[in-house]
């Protein structure tokens, strides 16, 4: 029987000392979380958790590609993700312990692998993301052109001149 790998999962039950899962992440999966950062995808996810003395250390790679909003014309646009990232797990309630690399759960939460995935994607896209020049939406492009300052920003504000007049004084 196939069973689903599940996205959220207690550390505690796992029996082995290392336990692989693997996951694909799409559309339904990015649309399902609360989120808007990433709109769909493909990726292929591969999680590693190896159980270390009292803690437990997760391996975390994702390849193929996300779906983010292009940030000149809005449309949609692909956005490759082959990352491989690294946590460390452990149990307890004091939260100040957490940093960006180490996750602390209380004893009866689950670990949300699905959530740390979509995070450590979403942090692979640049801070504005665009089309390759040339792929925008043309009717958007068209709007932008119009908007766009053009030949006339070679102009001097005159403004500016009369500022530059006083400091050379
Ligand atoms: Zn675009």
């Amino acid at each position: 029987m196939a069973c689903l790998n599940p996205l959220k999962l207690s550390l505690r039950q796992l029996e082995n000392t290392v336990t692989e899962f693997s996951y694909q992440l799409d559309d339904a999966f990015y649309q399902g979380l609360e989120q808007t950062e990433i709109k769909g995808g493909l990726v292929q996810a591969k999680v590693v958790i190896k159980k270390v003395a009292d803690a437990y250390d997760v391996t975390l790679t994702q390849q193929g590609y996300i779906v983010v909003e292009c940030q000149r014309c809005l449309d949609d646009m692909s956005w490759q993700v082959d990352v491989t990232d690294h946590l460390v797990v452990k149990f307890g309630t004091d939260l100040t312990e957490q940093t960006d690399e180490l996750v602390v759960i209380g004893e009866q939460e689950l670990f949300d692998i699905g959530w740390y995935l979509f995070e450590f994607a979403a942090l692979t896209i640049p801070i504005c993301p665009t089309h390759e020049e040339g792929e925008c939406n043309p009717e958007m492009e068209e709007k932008l052109k119009e908007y766009a300052p053009g030949e006339k920003s070679d102009e001097i504000d005159p403004r500016w001149e009369q500022l530059k007049s006083l400091i050379n004084n």
